[in-house]
């Protein structure tokens, strides 16, 4: 007879729900579609066919592990390393203090898990807590909290679909995000809407625009300006809601004069009339929305990125209905949900601000303690400059890679190795892990159950469909075990993983109605925020008010700057990222799938001909790129779809190592995206 068991999807932001077919022996044997899910409606991209490559692979970690004197991994009982773990944290916590301990949560595994981990974090006595949202979109939390007051999607999918015009901005969800794209995007265009994208490289998604408006690495900012300037100038903006909605409209409407379309083209190569015929349209819509991903966010300025897309929906008054949303585009299947829960330096479960003693008192409070750590953390990069710098002495990494995931990777091998003690807590021996002192082998997301929230805020519940591998264990089990292991069991009194939600429900006031209850329940959960019970969620933000203290869209003006490095005599070429369909993140799961694998199993970076021609470059074949931080070998694609002196490599498989580690002062962001190279054949 077998049992079909309701999951959500391992991979992107989206969150598509689907069925595992489940035979009588308890094995996954297949994928079952469930049309019935709002947000995917039975479609499924090539990563979510594949998820179950993930269960069956060959090499998951089932023991945990510990590293012996001669550097080789031997398998430990779970009681030893447990014990371990405790040991070596409670010595660094003893001899350094626990700001020399930082942890890695993860927007791999679910809202629980984050916030047992940032909670072991915070009583253990530091906020050194962050994930990899730090390198994705730390700038669209910082840079929408501080004009709309929430760093979250305004609005559901369902207002992409119902827009006039959708302006995507450094993102090609064509590849990254396809069901957002085919289910979402393409849907409005059907209906009528204009497409314009905005990109560094003229990808999938841009083949389906309207206008397609190429920049430079970079300088994105000075062309978002140019079109609020625009839009200004011709008086296209809407009054009513300026009025009575956003703040110094006539400050920003004098700060933006400068920037005009022939002034940013000058420093982006974007067409001066392209920007004026998109800004046109865009305000003219009636109704529009914004869609950006890494290529706004990875940069030295992404806060500033997102300032000024907020400001520009915010002028044409696209924020609070119908069609409208402004929406950065999580790119892991949990980054909103580790946010919520406080896996931040800066942030506590909520949003609330460490610094802000009367919140945190209030969160110590809940956890039955008088206060909590007041001194913000270490950010992900500043954990290794402090490992390196030996003000960090021990990490506890749970379901991240920074060896493949972080700018400047070679900087960040050093680091780890410079540690006196690592923990690596994954489903596989990663590049990472391969690094640890001890390895926790933990059950990937079938094989346990809780709540994932999707980039629209829509938090939901998947189930657990077949065994852990072996010995491997939930991520909230290890977590509690190693705090009662430390002596903070009082803080660990859980179960069940319904103990940590029912404790969400108290602490996070955005998912105080959200019970696992409801949970279970519902397909396609419930949309934070969501303030009793009996709420039925909040599909659409910022409807009569904004979030921030005086209601109103809190307008601010950085000056467009030049990336952090820019081509020179012995670098004349720009490096920039991006990923593909078929890969996913750091590759640590999707490379297992063979399908996956067969299709796209190398990374191919991508010349524009003229810069091929001149450097000696051939179609097909080996180059290596080499930055100020490190060199990559790859095989190479000669294509005019890439700017000319611009080179791209997809940096899935290990290219960080030439990436540059300068941050966004407020969003601590590396430059990933931007940075000065050179090639040379092989
Ligand atoms: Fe999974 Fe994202 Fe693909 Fe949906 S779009 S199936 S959530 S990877």
């Amino acid at each position: 007879m077998g049992r079909k068991v309701k999951v959500i999807c391992p991979y992107c932001g989206v969150g598509c729900g689907f069925y595992i077919s489940v035979d009588d022996y308890g094995n996954p044997v297949g994928i079952e579609h469930m049309p019935e899910h709002p947000v995917n409606r039975g479609k499924l991209c090539p990563k979510g066919r594949s998820a179950l490559d993930v269960l069956r692979a060959p090499d998951r970690l089932t023991k945990p592990l510990k590293r012996t004197e001669s550097g080789e991994f031997k398998e430990i009982s779970w009681s030893d390393a447990i014990r371990e773990v405790a040991e070596n944290l409670n010595n660094v916590r003893k001899e350094y203090g626990p700001q020399a301990v930082g942890f890695l949560a993860s927007a791999r595994v679910f809202n629980e898990e984050n916030y047992a981990m940032q909670k072991l974090a915070r009583v253990f006595g530091t906020n050194n807590i962050d994930h990899c949202a730090r390198l994705c979109h730390a700038p669209s939390l910082a840079g929408l909290s501080a004009t709309v007051g929430a760093g979250a999607m305004t609005a559901p999918f369902e207002d992409i679909a119902a827009s006039n015009f959708i302006l995507i901005w450094g993102y090609n969800p064509a590849e990254t995000h396809p069901i957002l794209m085919g289910q979402y995007i393409l849907k409005a265009k059907e209906k009528g809407a204009k497409i314009a994208v905005v990109d560094t490289r003229c990808t999938r998604t841009a083949w389906h625009a309207d206008y397609f408006i190429p920049i430079k690495p970079g300088t994105d900012l000075a062309v978002i300006y140019a079109m609020i300037n625009v839009i200004i100038q011709e008086k296209l903006y809407d009054e009513k809601f300026v009025k009575e909605r956003v703040e110094r409209f006539d400050d920003l409407a004098r700060f933006v004069s400068k920037y005009t379309p022939e002034y940013a083209e000058s420093v982006s190569g974007a067409p001066a009339h392209l920007i004026r015929q998109v800004a046109r349209e865009f305000a003219k819509a009636g109704k529009a929305s914004i869609c950006w991903c890494m290529g706004i966010t990875q940069h030295t300025k992404g806060t500033n990125n997102v300032i000024g897309l907020a400001t520009l929906a915010a002028i044409c008054g696209y924020y609070g209905k119908e069609g409208c949303a402004v929406a950065p585009v999580r790119g892991q299947n949990n980054v909103q949900g580790a946010c919520d829960m406080g896996a931040l330096p800066v942030f506590l479960p909520g949003y609330a601000r460490v610094i802000d003693a009367e919140k945190r008192k209030k969160v110590a409070s809940a956890w039955g303690l008088d206060d909590l750590p007041a001194e913000p953390g270490y950010t992900v990069i500043e954990m290794s400059y402090a490992a390196e710098q030996g003000k960090l002495k021990a990490m506890y990494i749970m379901g991240e890679n920074p060896l493949i995931s972080d700018a400047n990777a070679n900087h960040v091998r050093k680091a780890l190795e410079h540690l006196d003690f690592l923990v690596v807590q994954d489903i596989f021996l990663t590049e990472t892990a391969q690094l640890a002192d001890i390895v926790l082998p933990s059950a990937c997301w079938a094989e346990k159950e809780g709540s994932f929230t999707n980039t629209e805020r829509r938090v939901q519940w998947s189930f657990k469909a077949v065994e852990p591998p072996g010995e491997a264990k939930p991520d909230w089990v290890i977590i509690t075990e190693i705090a009662k292991a430390l002596g903070l069991e009082r803080f660990f009194p859980y179960t069940r993983v319904e103990d940590i939600t029912a404790e969400i429900n108290k602490v996070v006031p955005q998912y105080a109605g959200i019970t696992a209850e409801r949970l279970k329940n519902s397909i396609g959960g419930i949309l934070w925020p969501c303030p009793s019970p009996d709420h039925p969620g909040t599909a659409r933000l910022h409807v009569e008010k904004f979030a921030t203290p005086s209601g109103k869209f809190n307008t601010q003006t950085p000056e467009y700057t030049d990336p952090a490095e820019k081509p020179d005599e012995q670098y004349p070429l720009i490096l920039t990222t991006f990923r593909y369909v078929g890969q996913y993140h750091t590759a640590t799961m999707t490379h297992r799938s063979v399908h996956l694998r067969k299709r796209w199993p190398e990374p191919v970076a991508e010349i524009h001909p003229e810069t091929a021609r001149k450097y000696g470059v051939r179609d097909g074949g080996l180059i290596k790129i080499i930055t100020r931080r490190g060199e990559y070998t790859c095989r190479v694609k000669v294509t005019n779809l890439i700017a000319k002196d611009v080179v791209a490599v997809p940096w899935h498989f290990g290219a960080n190592v030439l990436t540059n580690d300068a941050l966004d002062p407020v969003a601590k962001i590396p430059e990933t995206k931007v940075c000065a190279c050179k090639v040379v054949p092989v």
